[in-house]
């Protein structure tokens, strides 16, 4: 345990708040987006700059403890947090600069998307990037990051020109194509294996503001035929067109259940509002919300239906292709969720996102086809056995669909090497060899871990 005595030399180092358990502070700090996460760190430094993060890190190796890094908190198994060692918290790391001519951003690790995209907004630029604004551009960026506009640039990794990262000894470095190209690979898609990275530098592109999307609602009776309409429409879906479908509950508390499509037309608005036609072919909608919308606000819409501070147990796997019998078991399960606020989701993989070899980065997600996710959220710890029964029942019926293959960021509570073997696939054992020469020691092992080889 630390104490206020053996934290007094850091003092000296560190310009950042330090937490300990008896700070009136520590409990608000400790906490993450899943409320099923408590974990009591031994003390949480939260950085100011780059030079408090070195400082972290040799105070933690000096003291022989644990880290824990927090970028936006968002990790629904809870990496961010550990059991009496330091968390390192990024969170006050604001900074964020544009550069407009070069269509260039660079943004320290506490930046959540929605305050990357109201910079990058204010000159018609933007980057792939999450779906909720208060999710952490550092380890949404470090596993891949998918979102939105990945069809027609990328993951949020592929977007990545350069990172600054500390690593294990407290050396400063630069990942980039040029430096360190090795680390490089390794940091798109290789999560908090290798560092902390302290800024990330993002190949911008010209977005909106205004573009062309939104949520479109069908009932449940239905889902089967609006799942099926989805994938026929995804398969010839132009890159600059993102698509998503789910099932989910009314926004109003009732517990309807509904089926939906999310769309995302971010190029020319005959290719939009074609698709947004094509669409609405479908049928009678209970809502339809499709047509010109910020980037920004397709970005936030999502927001109040995932609020942070509740319980959270997802699972997900991927789907090369959707048959009939994969629909059905969704649908069928889906009727028997039992909480209001959970839901199921198609996340469509293709384009730019796709055409990337395997081996360019370490993200390891490139085919054409479906992430399926489970996102189980619910507000009373009472319901947690329920909860988390129906999902692992739900994963189960649908495993036998799943093409290999996961997303490294959804990996859960229960995750362990075989995920990670999962996410990475042949990526892993180049992977290993970089952890080897960046952190041969694993200091750096509270997140999906991959083991130095
Ligand atoms: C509501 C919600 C919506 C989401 N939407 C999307 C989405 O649209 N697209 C998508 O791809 N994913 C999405 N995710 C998943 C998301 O990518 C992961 O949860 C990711 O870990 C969040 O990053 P964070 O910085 O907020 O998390 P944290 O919990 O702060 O960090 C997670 C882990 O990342 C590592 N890490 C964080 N910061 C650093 C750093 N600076 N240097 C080194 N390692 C670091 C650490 O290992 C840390 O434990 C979503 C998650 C939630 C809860």
């Amino acid at each position: 345990m630390f104490t206020e005595a053996n934290i007094s030399a850091l003092r000296g180092s560190f310009n950042g708040a330090i937490h300990l358990p008896e700070s009136e502070s520590y409990d608000a700090s400790r906490r993450l987006y899943n409320a099923m996460i408590d974990r009591r760190p031994g003390v949480i430094l939260v950085c100011g700059g780059t030079s408090d993060v070195v400082s972290a890190v040799n105070f933690a190796r000096e003291n022989k403890a644990e880290v824990s890094v927090r970028g936006g908190g968002h990790n629904v198994a809870g990496k961010a947090a550990c059991d009496g060692g330091v968390m390192i918290d990024l969170s006050a790391m604001k900074g964020i600069h544009v550069d407009p001519a070069r269509r260039t951003a660079r943004a320290q690790a506490g930046v959540a998307w929605g305050e990357l995209n109201r910079e990058t907004q204010a000159f018609g630029l933007a980057t792939t990037g999450g779906v909720i604004s208060s999710t952490g551009i550092a380890g949404l960026t470090l596993g891949g990051g998918i979102g939105y506009l990945m069809g027609r640039f990328g993951v949020a990794a592929d977007n990545l020109l350069s990172a600054q990262i500390v690593t294990a000894d407290g050396a400063i470095l630069t990942a980039s194509n040029e430096e360190n190209p090795d680390l490089f690979w390794a940091l798109r898609g290789g999560g908090g294996n290798f560092g902390i990275v302290t800024s990330f530098e993002y190949q911008l592109h010209k977005v909106g503001p205004e573009i062309l999307g939104g949520l479109i609602m069908f009932p449940y009776d239905s889902a089967v035929d609006v799942l099926k309409y989805f994938r026929d429409l995804a398969r010839s879906l132009p890159d600059e067109i993102g698509m998503q479908a789910g099932l989910v509950h009314a926004p109003d508390g009732s517990g309807i259940p509904l089926s939906g499509m999310i769309v995302c037309c971010s190029g020319s608005k005959e290719t939009g509002q074609a698709h947004i036609e094509k669409i609405r072919q479908f049928g009678s909608p209970v809502m339809d919300g499709l047509g010109p919308i910020t980037y920004e606000g397709i970005n936030s819409m999502l927001d109040e239906s995932m609020p942070r501070g509740v319980c959270n147990y997802w699972k997900s796997g991927f789907l090369s292709d959707l048959p009939d019998a994969a629909i059905e078991t969704m649908v069928d399960g889906f009727a028997k969720c039992p909480s209001n606020m959970g839901g199921m989701f198609l996340e469509h993989f293709h384009g730019a996102a796709t055409r990337v070899p395997v081996d360019a980065t370490a993200f390891g997600l490139r085919s054409t086809g479906d992430n399926f996710i489970l996102v189980s959220q619910w507000a009373d710890p009472s319901q947690n056995e329920a909860n988390i029964s129906w999902t692992r029942e739900m994963y189960a019926a649908m495993e036998p669909f799943f093409s290999g293959g996961m997303y490294v960021n959804y990996i859960d509570v229960d995750g362990d090497q075989r995920s990670v073997q999962s996410a990475y696939g042949s990526n892993l054992s180049r992977l290993r060899e970089v952890k080897r020469k960046y952190d041969p020691s694993n200091f750096f092992h509270l997140n999906q871990n991959i083991l130095p080889a």
